[in-house]
């Protein structure tokens, strides 16, 4: 068995399911697990559906919901002509009303149960076009197989419990049908309660139905050729990585490169199941490989930018050294911020941070430190993060750039930079 996962950009449009169709058409051998996102930008509308219930605003309300349906509408009349299953649009507007006149529930809830429609109704459309298509394929609902705790919009996999109801109730399907489609990034409490696994989470479903199903892989299909050693949005001639160890791809999604969700790397480790990441638009291609062995992964370095950042320093207003007892104090004081740190630096008399300025209030952040610490900041910079480096590396990244903090480990170089005056 294997497991795919199609994201937003790649059910975009009746074409793009078409697209999706061949690319299942091209496994007649396999049984298949098919991860899908909602369509498009479609979590993102529905994320002001949810702003509107909340704001009891009828009109903006409204104006999504017909939004909503036409854009499906136009997918449906291509995908189907007269045939149109229309009453998948009556269904997304009657769920998403019935919250209308809940005043008992928190935001988060609310959230969890409207934005988990676009992936209910994508895969509802999927599974009618492709049994019109000849496949043989079925409806899986993700809300009875992973669950979670009651953390809505961020809930946490309860592994065994998910493991057993997809084991009884997911892979005995594959019986009778050769494909199943289930949604990317929904969940549901032990309560029924539907749960979302946090922005762009879907990746991570498709980790957890490999590990839970014990797949021989997992394909992630993008509009990009395969994992890149740096976003084409920063950096010329970029080159693709053909095979990193699963502890690279870790490594590099925890300093925020951002071709797969962070979590969905670990599961698959576990059971050492290879993780593809191909080109939906050329899926003869071969895309990139992460599995064990780690021996090609210092073969091409890796780049990774995060911009608009703040280096905020900390100096203790009698002067002292920061020892120990400042840093917990600091560090308690950032956690009351919800600050996340980049990395961090200290001298005798300081201690610094590097943070995203749009994810943090300055002036608050200011504010809780002031009474006992002489705080400076310098915003602007960027931090680069460079895997497997070398001097050339560094040379190329730091070009008309001040260095601010350069740290090295063995692998891994990271800067700090400013642009010169
Ligand atoms: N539809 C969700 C989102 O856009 C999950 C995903 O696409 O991975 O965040
Ligand atoms: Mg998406």
């Amino acid at each position: 068995m294997k497991v795919f996962k199609f994201g937003g950009a790649s059910v975009k449009s009746a074409d793009a399911v078409r697209n999706v169709m061949q690319i299942l058409k091209r496994y007649p051998q396999d049984k298949l697990t098919v991860v899908v996102s909602a369509m498009g930008k479609t979590t993102n509308a529905l994320e002001r559906v949810v702003k509107a219930l909340w704001e009891k605003n009828e009109v903006s309300l409204g104006a999504e919901i017909a939004e909503l349906r036409s854009f499906h509408q136009e997918i449906l009349a291509q995908l189907f002509a007269e045939n149109a299953p229309a009453h998948l649009l009556d269904e997304l507007e009657s769920n998403i009303r019935q919250f209308e006149n809940t005043t008992d529930k928190s935001f988060d809830f609310l959230y969890d149960q409207i934005v988990s429609q676009g992936e209910v109704l994508s895969t509802k459309i999927i599974v009618e076009f492709l049994k019109k298509e000849g496949l043989r394929a079925q409806w899986a609902d993700a809300r009875t197989l992973v669950q979670t705790n009651h953390k809505f919009r961020e809930g946490e996999v309860d592994w065994r419990t998910t493991e057993e109801q997809i084991k009884t109730q997911f892979i005995p399907h594959f019986d009778l049908v050769d494909i199943q489609v289930t949604q990317g990034f929904i969940g549901h409490t032990s309560d029924g309660h539907t749960t979302t696994l946090g922005r762009e989470g879907s990746d991570y479903t498709a980790g957890i139905f490999a590990f839970c199903t014990e797949a021989e892989d997992v394909t992630i299909w993008k509009d990009v050729p395969g994992m890149l050693n740096a976003d084409p949005k920063y950096f010329s001639d970029t080159v693709k990585l053909d095979k990193i160890s699963f502890k690279e791809a870790i490594e590099l999604s925890y300093y925020g490169a951002s071709v797969i969700h962070p979590k969905t790397v670990k599961p698959l480790q576990n059971r050492e199941i290879p993780l593809y990441v191909r080109s939906f638009i050329n899926p003869e291609k071969e895309g990139t490989v992460i599995q064990s062995g780690e021996s090609q992964d210092h073969l091409i370095p890796s780049f990774i930018f995060k911009m608009e950042q703040v280096l905020v320093s900390f100096a203790a207003r009698d002067f002292s050294f920061i020892v120990e007892e400042h840093l917990s104090d600091i560090f308690n004081r950032l956690a009351r911020a919800n600050a996340k740190i980049n990395l961090m630096q200290n001298s005798a008399l300081n201690f610094s941070v590097l943070l995203d300025q749009e994810k943090i209030n300055l002036r608050e952040l200011i504010g809780l430190f002031e009474n006992t610490y002489t705080v400076k900041f310098n915003e602007d910079l960027e931090l680069v993060t460079i895997r497997h480096y070398d001097q050339k590396t560094i040379d190329r990244v730091t070009v008309g750039k001040k260095i601010l903090v350069e740290q090295k480990t063995r692998e891994t170089a990271r800067l700090v930079l400013q642009n010169a005056e």
